[in-house]
């Protein structure tokens, strides 16, 4: 079938040419500071409608992209020794990725403290955050859960609930992956007729994707300038260090760990990686969801990295849930920020080490549960605080700048599942980047 397009100029340039004409647009409201003029909340509008109809779009196909791929994946792996294998890898990397991201974290946050300021500026902080004291007690509520709540999702009581919710993904993997598996293991005449049915189910999505991909640029503008014009640059100023050290922390993990990741495990040209998964890159960043991003992150793994239906429909859905370094980073930061505030204002309170060491787990382990949605790190953030005693309010504080934060670790999350889907790929023998790529011969 003949791909239709809009325009000659590739996807992403197209995607990067919007977001800049949304910076300036809300920086030429808030320079002649008439965010609040008539304009400014028509814009809003306009951008309000056609960003939920881009993000109701994406999320639409996300179920029946992850229940069909990874059906289609387990039954064309056939036998349980490849299952097995493919698992195994997958849980290594996301195992191993996840702890270096949030030693990242804890490293940066204890070398640069940025929640160690003058007594002057804490109080401003925490005065600020009773602002947002209605958000943060509807976290509270939400985040009366416990670390074991979050694996008994994995087995949902009701499959189509559980798909009806966003933060319900990881039931519907698991009731996908047993699915998989025992269709796998029917007659051959009955294993067919699944394989077809599951496969054509797929194809027919992903075509559904292509379309939506097509208004991305449109999508990106509408959903960031909002978030821009709303967030204004005064109130962020007293977090700017948080901010800072959040931004730095994430870039380490960006530019440095998993292009080591991409160089040594799958010598791939990391350049070349970033290039190719920019649309994925620029709609994690627009849209704070991972799991709206999922039918791009598969269109550009599967068509510009070249890697096999069979790894990214297994690697890939399961990532989103299961692999967020970014989130796994933030709620470090977060968590270790607030710890050193509460300092300045309780000398009495001290962060050991064996706090420190539980924050690393918890913040690895409830990272799994995370939902690729916006805001989703937050029932997990509150967890941990809960568990150090640490108080909940001055989560309204990280608020004030977690709009600009959750664009950023998102697009971590998704560039590390693009980053596994590539390195498991490569791991099972094959040819990414296709056999002209400029990839290292491994
Ligand atoms: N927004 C993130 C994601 O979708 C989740 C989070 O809040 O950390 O990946």
């Amino acid at each position: 079938m003949k791909k239709f397009t809009f325009f000659k100029t590739p996807l992403h340039w197209q995607i990067l040419i919007s977001l800049s004409l949304s910076v300036a647009l809300s920086l030429l409201f808030i320079v002649t500071e008439t965010q609040d003029s008539d304009l400014a909340h028509s814009c809003i509008l306009v951008c309000d409608f056609f960003g939920k109809l881009f993000l109701n779009a994406l999320n639409m196909i996300v179920v029946p992209i992850i229940v069909s791929s990874i059906i289609c994946s387990m039954t064309s792996m056939g036998s349980h020794a490849h299952f097995g294998r493919m698992g195994l890898k997958s849980l290594a990397y996301y195992i191993s990725s996840t702890l270096i991201a949030v030693l990242v974290g804890l490293g940066v946050a204890n070398l640069l403290r940025p929640g160690q300021v003058n007594p002057e500026l804490a109080q401003r902080m925490i005065r600020m955050s009773a602002d947002n004291a209605a958000a943060v007690a509807s976290i509270a509520q939400n985040s009366k859960i416990s670390l074991m709540d979050i694996f008994v999702q994995m087995v949902p009581r009701n499959v189509f609930s559980a798909a009806a919710d966003n933060g319900q993904i990881l039931g519907v993997i698991c009731f996908s992956l047993l699915f998989g598996f025992f269709a796998s293991q029917l007659p051959k005449r009955y294993q067919g007729v699944q394989a077809d049915l599951w496969q054509s189910f797929l194809r027919t999505i992903m075509m559904i994707a292509d379309m939506i991909v097509l208004f991305a640029p449109l999508g990106a503008f509408a959903l960031v300038t909002p978030k821009i014009i709303g967030t204004g640059l005064e109130l962020m100023v007293p977090a700017a260090r948080f901010l800072g050290c959040t931004v730095l922390a994430l870039s380490i993990h960006l530019f440095a760990v998993l292009p080591a990741f991409l160089y040594f495990f799958a010598k791939v040209n990391p350049l070349e990686h970033f290039r190719a998964m920019m649309p994925a890159l620029l709609t994690a960043f627009s849209t704070s969801s991972s799991i709206a991003t999922l039918p791009i992150m598969m269109d550009c793994v599967e068509k510009n990295a070249g890697v096999s239906n069979r790894v990214a429909s297994f690697t890939l859905p399961m990532g989103i849930t299961m692999n967020m370094n970014g989130s796994a980073l933030y709620e470090c930061m977060v968590v270790i920020f607030i710890a050193q505030l509460y300092a300045v204002v309780d000398p009495s309170f001290c962060m050991t080490f064996v706090k420190q060491f539980t924050v690393v787990i918890m913040a690895a382990l409830t990272s799994l549960g995370v939902a690729g949605i916006p805001s989703g790190s937050f029932v997990a953030i509150a967890v941990i605080l809960s568990s150090l005693g640490l108080p909940l309010e001055y989560m309204g504080i990280v608020l004030v700048v977690d709009r600009i934060l959750d664009m950023c670790r998102t697009t971590v999350n998704v560039f590390s599942d693009t980053v596994g889907a590539v390195v498991i790929a490569r791991s099972e023998g094959e040819t990414v980047y296709g056999s002209k790529g400029r990839s290292r011969p491994l």
